[in-house]
């Protein structure tokens, strides 16, 4: 079994009272049947106040408080079923949360998840590290050759990607390049992680149409020879790309067309909303290339983190929907838009943006589009037909 994750999925831990938007506050918890049957036959006034809490008209629950929170969601922010009746009485969402895990034969990825403040902070700031680990047991899942063959290549693209990504990344001190976003207008953004950004959706393009082929050779001969956008540029056909990767994301307008889909998405609050209004509302040429210029170089170290975050996580769901561009349009999108709101921020702290600034609008982001499976399929049929 190869069981494949992040460097930061074992160094996660819950900081729980200390944690700033916890995950037991909006969302719908889910209780297994196990823990279900379990919670109903505690005895005494917690178990009253278990059964108070519980709901199974539509699967098991808990009965949400008006506000919002979990109602074992003490005034500390601490779990009281885990107060009273120890950790291993917590059902299964409450225990694995933020952890997710994908397995397709003999294959399982793990990482954290965005969403939670504390595993932002590792995924934006930590080492990008993936680490592969071999285990000794088996899944039980047989794949065929032709199935074999399909995952082994999505695996190497997202390899592949996320190697690209991590290029030139640091100098050899470990230190951003500077002067990596150096963009003087509109339409003209040379930031890193849009490079990259744009390179990748080139290639996928490509990609895909080999993958609709089932030409799988000619996609793993390419991953191969690394990807990159400056030898690309020089070598012109020989790349197997038709050009040089033209800029698709860097425009107002593409950016706007981006945010329309936001208000089309089931959201938690207004939030993501707002700011997407906020960024209609207070885009111009001259301040917008000013946060490109004013960023930093780590800008685009957090940017490269949160693409090869997404690439990572979903990559593997092209097993299952042959569909790997929307993947990468997917990563593509949501640095997108976290990019706008963070020009919105910047704007709001009086022209300044810090990490924590980072940290707060990624989770935010991602606690509203990833804990919907109706908005990340809608945001990718979005791409099917369009694009990014
Ligand atoms: S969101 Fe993360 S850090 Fe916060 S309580 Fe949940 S698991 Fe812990």
């Amino acid at each position: 079994m190869i069981h494949e994750y992040p460097a930061y999925y074992t160094e996660f831990r819950c900081i729980g009272g200390k944690c700033k938007d916890s995950c037991c506050i909006s969302w719908e918890l889910d209780i297994d049947d196990e823990t279900y049957e379990y919670y109903k036959s505690v005895q005494g006034e917690f178990g009253d106040r278990l059964r108070r809490s519980m709901n199974n008209d539509d699967g098991n629950t808990f009965v949400l408080c008006d506000d919002g929170r979990c109602p074992f969601l003490n005034k500390e922010n601490l779990c009281d079923i885990y107060t009273e009746l120890g950790e291993a009485s917590l059902c299964n969402v409450c225990t694995e949360f933020p952890r997710s895990h994908e397995t397709i034969g003999d294959y399982t990825r793990s990482d954290v998840g965005l969403s939670c403040p504390e595993a932002a902070r590792l995924i934006i700031t930590g080492d990008i590290n993936y680490v592969t680990h071999i285990d000794k047991y088996d899944s039980g899942e047989r794949l065929n050759r032709s199935d074999k063959k399909r995952l082994k290549t999505i695996l190497a693209i997202k390899d592949g990607l996320i190697d690209y990504i991590e290029s030139d990344m640091y100098d050899e001190a470990g230190i951003p390049p500077a002067g990596k976003a150096d963009s003087t207008k509109e339409g003209t953004d040379n930031s890193s992680w849009k490079t990259k950004a744009n390179t990748m959706v080139k290639y996928v393009e490509k990609w895909q149409l080999q993958w609709n082929d089932e030409d799988y050779k000619k996609i793993d001969a390419k991953i191969d020879a690394k990807i990159d956008a400056k030898i690309d540029s020089k070598r012109g056909n020989n790349s197997g790309l038709k050009e040089e990767p033209e800029e698709k994301i860097s425009t107002h307008e593409k950016r706007l067309d981006m945010l329309d889909i936001i208000e089309k998405l089931e959201l938690l609050d207004d939030t993501l909303a707002s700011w997407a209004k906020k960024y209609k509302e207070l885009y111009d040429e001259t301040s917008w290339s000013e946060f490109v210029r004013e960023r930093g170089s780590l800008y685009d170290v957090w940017m490269e983190k949160i693409m090869a975050y997404y690439i990572f996580r979903y990559m593997i769901r092209a097993y299952y929907d042959n569909n790997i561009q929307t993947k990468i349009d997917m990563a593509v999108y949501s640095c997108s838009v976290i990019e706008c709101v963070d020009y919105v921020r910047w704007l709001e702290n009086g022209r300044c943006f810090q990490v924590e600034d980072m940290i707060d609008i990624a989770r935010k982001y991602a606690k509203e589009i990833e804990h919907s499976e109706e908005n990340l399929e809608y945001i990718e049929e979005e791409f099917l037909f369009a694009g990014v």
